[in-house]
């Protein structure tokens, strides 16, 4: 595997690739690489010839600078695993690299940046539109990976390509989780003992509120889930939803869509996770 740090060498090398008339597989991570992150990989490696990961933890999507700091680095074991995966490139630009100067762009993403997520982590998903489009304006890969655990940053970057006509295709990839139906993620990693052990409740309550759905009025089901959460001492329910899983607008009855996904992000201890169930589709 290559690992380039510069705009300029990744851009030669993929220029030769695509004289080559190979595809090009991208999937773009913050590194701590896991299961979920290597799972993309593979699919990449089914679909295209040339496979390249980028691994950048992008300063403006964090809207909370302690987040920032303890966000979970680990580049040589990442590389070691990419190299299993037989992953081609590795892009791990600087700071200095992806921000020459201060990007202050500011994306009209309509209402989707503005609820779940957007609405507790505002400029979010504005950091990520930036940092995705300026990925994809270097690599100009023919398909990008992402996992549906990050479920509303998956449908902001399929508007991102609509808006800006990106030709790249983006393909969904469906969530890792651990034997305990944990969602894999990096920020598992700053969990203390006690907390991974009742980490699986976010899962559990997740496929309660499925087995209920379309039974229990949806607004009792929320108090339910939101009870179950909060009764843990070290669980704090940021919010759970029920909401159209193309449009992400919170529903109020079962029969007001038939594509639905129930969103849940709780703070485990100091740490934020976030997970998803899809109820019907
Ligand atoms: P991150 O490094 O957290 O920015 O994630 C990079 C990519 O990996 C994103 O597209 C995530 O949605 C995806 N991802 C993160 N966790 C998982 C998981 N448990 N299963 C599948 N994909 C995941």
């Amino acid at each position: 595997m290559q690992i380039v740090n510069t705009i300029e060498e990744t851009k030669t090398i993929l220029s030769n690739i695509r004289q080559k008339n190979m595809s090009i597989g991208f999937v773009p991570t913050m590194g701590a690489l896991h299961e979920g992150h290597l799972s993309l990989i593979r699919d990449a490696r089914k679909d295209n010839d040339f496979i390249i990961c980028s691994i950048y933890v992008n300063p403006t999507q964090f809207d909370n600078n302690e987040d920032l700091e303890k966000y979970p680095r680990d580049l040589n074991n990442d590389i070691d695993k990419l190299e299993k995966e037989n992953c081609d490139l590795l892009f791990n630009p600087s700071n200095g690299e992806m921000y020459p100067q201060p990007d202050t762009t500011e994306f009209d993403l309509g209402y989707l940046d503005e609820i779940l997520e957007g609405k507790y982590r505002p400029g979010h998903f504005n950091g990520v539109a930036i940092v995705v489009k300026k990925l994809f304006s270097i690599i100009e890969p023919d398909r990008a990976y992402f996992g549906i655990k990050d479920y509303q940053q998956l449908l902001i970057i399929q508007k991102l390509i609509e808006k800006f006509e990106i030709p790249v295709e983006i393909i969904p990839c469906p969530t890792e989780r651990e034997d305990d139906g944990l969602a894999m993620s990096s920020r598992n990693a700053r969990l203390s003992p006690k907390e991974r052990k009742i980490a699986p409740i976010i899962y559990t309550t997740l496929k309660f509120a499925k087995i209920n759905a379309g039974f229990i009025p949806i607004n009792e089901l929320k108090k339910i889930v939101a009870k179950r959460i909060n009764k843990n001492k070290l669980l704090k329910l940021e919010y759970f939803e029920i909401v159209d899983a193309e449009t992400l607008l919170p529903l109020k009855t079962w029969t007001e869509s038939n594509k639905m996904i129930a969103c849940i992000a709780v703070f485990l201890g100091k740490v934020r996770l976030i997970d998803n169930i899809i109820l019907f589709y």
